[in-house]
């Protein structure tokens, strides 16, 4: 799996959470203001940029950075060390996104994190592996990530649903020492606002043969880059230090969209953090 943001992603997500017009930025970067405007659109230039000097100015690693230039991936990862966790990835134009499914191996009771653009493949799944939902965890409400929650809902009326959104029922807001019980599995929230404002973490623990945690972000963390967050970039920055970097190093990250990861990877991997 690519990669959701190329480097060109990355260094326009920094530069419009400030005041840096492209062609200054190209200036700093050593290119044309059209060869700056392909990198951006493209993470490609046809002679290396100045790393260094960009970077630096938009707060970025420069390092880290050009690793992704060059064509970085996180690890891959086997899913089959925690049970039961699932992804499921849902398309529409030009829009991919994940959502998750976790449930408990003995009780059968699950949870799922998002619901994508189709309530139909987490139906499937549900009916396969004989499992009772009985959660609807959701990281924002961006339309991507909440999509098929109403066919899901028609369909599994019973589902307790847990979100930050302000406009929510008050039952369903999550409060940040809520431990939800999902069979054996353990969720926890944090708040990770920024890319969105009812951004929230789930933090799942307690996993059998005491697999490492697993945290759904949703879009407040990519492998190698971030959900956009324009003028809150500081804000989003500042939660993922404190919420999510704060986790064990082998916490397992699975983001809304692009490749799963893990806090050491970021740590060591993510420009948008020095
Ligand atoms: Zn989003």
């Amino acid at each position: 799996m690519n990669l959701e943001d190329h480097a060109g992603d990355i260094l326009r997500k920094a530069r419009s959470s400030g005041p840096l017009t492209p062609e200054a930025a190209a200036a700093l970067a050593g290119l044309t203001t059209a060869e700056y405007a392909a990198l951006e659109d493209t993470g490609k230039a046809v002679r290396p940029p100045n790393f260094a000097v960009i970077a630096s100015a938009l707060g970025l690693s420069a390092p880290k950075l050009e690793k992704i230039y060059a064509g970085w991936l996180p690890a891959p990862v086997d899913l089959g060390q925690w049970r039961e966790l699932r992804q499921i990835t849902t398309s529409r134009g030009g829009n991919t996104v994940h959502c998750y499914l976790a449930w408990d191996e003995g009780t059968r009771d699950a949870a799922v994190f998002d619901t994508g653009f189709e309530a139909e493949p987490i139906i499937k799944l549900i009916a396969e592996n004989e499992l009772q939902l009985r959660h609807l965890f959701i990281t924002h409400t961006h339309h991507d990530h909440i999509e098929a929650m109403e066919p899901l809902r028609q369909r599994f009326p019973q589902m307790r649903i847990h979100t930050d959104a302000k406009a929510a029922p008050p039952q369903h807001k999550n409060r940040r020492n809520d431990c939800v019980h999902v069979g054996s599995l353990r969720v926890s929230n944090r708040e990770t606002t920024g890319h969105a404002e009812d951004g929230v973490t789930y933090l799942i623990g307690n996993w059998p043969e005491d697999a490492p945690h697993v945290a759904i972000v949703g879009d407040c963390l990519f492998a190698g880059s971030m959900g956009g967050a324009r003028q809150l970039l500081d804000h989003a920055k500042q939660k993922v230090r404190e919420q999510v970097f704060s986790l064990p190093p082998d916490t397992l990250i699975c983001p809304g969209h692009g490749p799963l990861t893990t806090v050491v990877q970021e740590k060591a991997h993510n420009p948008f953090f020095q």
